[in-house]
């Protein structure tokens, strides 16, 4: 059994998060330490520590995080101007938190991907 972390805390709301969205499969707030002028998290209700982990029983909660992700952005109206997700795994990829989560990064230009 993977370890929960603070994410799952989050997701049943004992603790204080600025929660955008949530239905059976995912959550979504957002992000403690924005990046951008919005910056989401969105993540899938059940733990799953990384992309590493994945199961076919995951892949509607992964696709909900999809769907989530674009509706969030038109609702903060950058989906015209247009914005970056990204999903970090393990060490190299800089994952901090070990519950996979879409980052939703937005609201100014964010330049190429690795400068
Ligand atoms: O992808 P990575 O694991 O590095 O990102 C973790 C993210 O979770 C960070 O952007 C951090 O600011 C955010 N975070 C949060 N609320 C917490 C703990 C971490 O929004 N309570």
């Amino acid at each position: 059994m993977a370890e929960e972390t603070i994410f799952s805390k989050i997701i049943r709301r004992e603790i204080p998060a600025d929660i955008l969205y949530q239905d059976d499969l995912v959550t979504a707030f957002r992000d403690i330490h924005p990046r951008t002028p919005t910056h989401v998290l969105i993540i899938p209700n059940t733990l799953i520590p990384t992309l590493n982990d994945v199961k076919a029983a995951d892949e509607m909660a992964l696709g909900r995080m999809m769907t989530v992700a674009a509706k969030l952005a038109k609702e903060a109206g950058i989906d015209e101007d247009g914005y970056r997700v990204i999903l970090n795994c393990n060490q190299h990829g800089g994952q901090e938190v070990f519950h996979i989560h879409m980052h939703l990064l937005g609201g100014q230009p964010l330049g190429p991907m690795l400068s």
